[in-house]
């Protein structure tokens, strides 16, 4: 089986949340192939070099076991941990995979992405998102000592938490066009990303082809994993989908 996995937003202030992450891995390490991590897996990431300082060790180490059983792990970083570098894939074992990429599952050709540059009405964001992915930003922010980093990161997860409270739901939320165009861009069918926390299978039609945006949920809570068999997908909690449906 293949998983993808998103929006775990890991840190040491929420247990339960590492607790959850440890079982559901225990659970599905026997039965996974391949694991698919589509970004946020931790609440908040300054650094490779800072990952001890915030309590990570016990993930990237859980990780390890993971490929070290001969899992392949694949991460895409999202807005949370994209500065998730080559020292976290050097631990885990794991392949960092670009913000929009295709990967064949099963013999499809799936897009994978994290979520956050579809929502272009989110315009505050997404001038965060071009400011931040410059190579310079990040070099100046890296160049910090690790506490200034850290409390730059916890200044950004408040201003985060703030936003929630009044901006509407329909401007944190992907926008269709945006997601025609990049699927059309792709040349896909199926795309898979995380980041909004709503998690659904969305089905539209276009040009007499079915189109499919599944979307994984967050991890505050409860797991969200997204599976794949050579039969079947499925995304938990939810309902279970042939994958003779599937388009190619
Ligand atoms: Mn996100």
């Amino acid at each position: 089986m293949i998983g993808l996995i998103s929006d775990l937003h890991l840190t040491t202030e929420n247990d339960r949340g590492m607790a959850n992450f440890r079982q559901c891995l225990d659970t599905l390490q026997p039965q996974l192939s391949t694991l698919y991590i589509l970004g946020d897996l931790f609440e908040f990431w300054v650094g490779d070099d800072a990952a001890v300082r915030l309590g990570y060790e016990p993930v990237i180490q859980r990780l390890q076991a993971l490929t070290l059983a001969g899992v392949k792990l694949f991460f895409l970083p999202g807005n949370r941990d994209f500065l998730v570098a080559e020292n976290f894939a050097r631990q885990t074992g794991c392949q960092l995979l670009a913000d929009g990429t295709v990967v064949r599952i099963y013999g499809t050709r799936v897009l994978l992405m994290h979520g956050d540059s579809l929502c272009t009405d989110d315009h505050e964001h997404q001038e965060f998102r071009k400011m931040v992915n410059q190579a310079s930003w990040q070099g100046e922010f890296l160049a910090r000592p690790q506490p200034e980093r850290i409390q730059m990161a916890q200044k950004a997860r408040l201003q985060s938490r703030q936003n929630l409270q009044h901006k509407s739901m329909d401007i944190m939320d992907v926008n269709q066009a945006a997601v025609d165009e990049t699927m059309e861009d792709f040349s896909v069918r199926i795309l898979v990303h995380g980041h909004t926390h709503r998690p659904a299978i969305h089905e539209w039609e276009v040009q007499g082809h079915t189109r499919r945006r599944i979307v994984l949920g967050a991890w505050y809570s409860e797991t969200s994993v997204l599976l794949f068999s050579k039969e079947q997908l499925r995304l938990t909690p939810g309902p279970l989908i042939r994958t003779g449906l599937l388009p190619v």
